[in-house]
């Protein structure tokens, strides 16, 4: 299918490894420019240069610490009004209800709630004068049913869906969707650090760990980075103009509900 989005421009955050990456990969493959970012240049870069040379597209790379103003200006000066954002940082680290305190909520929203808002904020006005754009937040299936384990996660990602919510209906006669995408469980370093902790705490093998989350999924397996960057890809084309402000959960079935 041709998306329709060939010559466009993208900033794609965090996406040197992962479900960044993926992103960036499958708009690339559309014939998409992007501006790509992570704090480590050495990866970033690696990445960046992988991706030109498969997809021929121009490819700028900004190494810095996006959940930062600073990192934020970095970005959308590279990217200097994109047509399309694709907003992503690491997620908290696990813990129990009483393990954290102010401090550890406010990096928290700041990463995953304030971040995105920051980005989107700076990137909408332009996209309304152009009357064409597409925003994908990352988040995670921790937003239909929270995972215990990572209540930081849970609440922050939750502040951003009802932002967005309301913003993606306040923008939408401009021609702009913004959508959610929720990944369940995909194979990249944050499961290995996930499933790494599983691991310590229950004294078992990693690939144990692993292979007992594997069962807890209908579709048996971790997701991958390509199937979730084309669903992103897919959110960013010209046939998506109609999904306004859902939440899209890629997670093999893993969460229970009907609708
Ligand atoms: P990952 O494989 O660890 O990759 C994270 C990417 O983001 C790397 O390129 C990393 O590069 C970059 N990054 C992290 N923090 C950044 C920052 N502050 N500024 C700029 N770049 C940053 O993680 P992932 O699995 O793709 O996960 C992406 C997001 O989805 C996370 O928020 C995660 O919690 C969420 N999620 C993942 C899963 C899963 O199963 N993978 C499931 C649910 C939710 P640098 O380290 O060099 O900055």
């Amino acid at each position: 299918m041709d998306l329709g989005i060939s010559g466009k421009r993208a900033l794609v955050c965090a996406s040197s490894k992962g479900l960044g990456l993926g992103c960036a990969e499958a708009l690339a493959a559309a014939g998409v420019h992007l501006v790509m970012n992570a704090r480590g240049a050495e990866a970033l870069e690696a990445a960046a240069q992988a991706i030109r040379g498969r997809h021929g597209v121009e490819v700028a790379t900004v190494a810095c610490d996006v959940t930062t103003p600073e990192g934020q200006a970095q970005v959308l000066e590279a990217a200097s009004e994109p047509d399309i954002l694709v907003t992503n940082a690491g997620g908290p680290p696990p813990g129990l209800w009483s393990d954290w305190d102010r401090d550890d909520f406010i990096k928290a929203l700041d990463s995953n709630m304030l971040t995105p808002i920051a980005l989107m904020k700076a990137c909408l006005p332009a996209m309304q004068k152009r009357g064409w754009g597409r925003i994908v937040n990352i988040t995670s299936q921790s937003v239909k049913a929270p995972i215990p384990a990572l209540g930081l996660s849970n609440a922050a990602r939750t502040g951003l869906t009802g932002y967005v919510a309301g913003t993606a209906r306040q923008v939408a006669p401009d021609g702009i969707t913004i959508n959610n995408l929720l990944p369940g469980i995909h194979d990249t370093d944050r499961a290995l650090s996930l499933d790494g902790n599983v691991s310590r705490q229950q004294n078992i093998s990693l690939e144990e760990a692993r292979a007992r989350r594997e069962q807890t999924i209908p579709a048996r397996r971790y997701g991958t980075k390509e199937e979730f960057g084309a669903a992103c890809a897919f959110l960013c084309s010209i046939h998506a103009g109609f999904i306004v402000g859902q939440n899209l959960l890629a997670d093999g079935g893993a969460t229970n509900a009907t609708i």
